[in-house]
C-alpha cells in the first residue's frame, strides 16, 4: 500500500517526534529552504543534498518552525482521511485537538465536523459527549441561555 517515493507523505497536523533531539511537534508544510535543512538534528553542511524538501514542524510556545527531514521524523499520531461511519462524510482528522471537530473525543473517537458523532469504536451506547455535542450544535441560543442562568 504505501510506495515510497519523494512525495510529502506527512499532513499537516501529523503529531511527530524527532527522533535524535527528541521535540515533539506537529507538521506544518514543508519547506524547500535548502538553508534551513538539517540532518540528526544539526544544520546540514552540505547543500547538495538530493533532499528537495523537508518538513517544518510547529511546537507549542515556539515561534520558529523546527525543519527535519522525513527519516528523523517518528510519526506519533497520523492525521489522515476518516470517513465518518454516521454521515459517510471523509474529514481529516486533527491528533492535537481534544473535544472539537475532527479531534479526539473523550471517549477516543474522532469527532466528525458534519454531524458531531464521534466514531463508535464500540457499538455500545452513543457516547454522552457526543450528545452534549448535537445539543450544542441544535440549540444554540437555548445553550447560551442556560450558561447565562447557571452563571457559567
Ligand atoms: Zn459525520
Ligand atoms: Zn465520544
Amino acid at each position: 500500500m504505501l510506495t515510497k517515493t519523494a512525495k510529502v507523505k506527512l499532513q499537516d497536523g501529523t503529531r511527530v517526534r524527532h527522533k535524535v533531539i527528541g521535540y515533539e511537534g506537529l507538521i506544518e508544510g514543508t519547506t524547500g529552504v535548502k538553508a534551513c535543512f538539517t540532518d540528526v538534528g544539526e544544520l546540514l553542511k552540505y547543500r547538495d543534498s538530493k533532499q528537495t524538501f523537508q518538513y517544518r514542524v510547529f511546537i507549542k510556545g515556539e515561534s520558529m518552525r523546527r525543519i527535519a527531514p522525513d527519516d528523523d521524523l517518528e510519526i506519533l499520531e497520523l492525521a489522515e482521511e476518516v470517513i465518518c461511519p454516521q454521515c459517510r462524510l471523509s474529514f481529516r482528522t486533527k491528533p492535537d485537538v481534544a473535544n472539537k471537530p475532527g479531534g479526539r473525543c473523550t471517549c477516543g473517537g474522532w469527532i466528525c465536523p458534519f454531524c458531531v458523532y464521534c466514531q463508535d469504536r464500540s457499538g455500545q451506547s452513543p457516547c454522552p459527549n457526543q450528545r452534549k455535542r448535537l445539543i450544542r450544535k441544535l440549540a444554540p441560543r437555548k445553550m447560551a441561555e442556560q450558561s447565562v442562568e447557571t452563571g457559567g
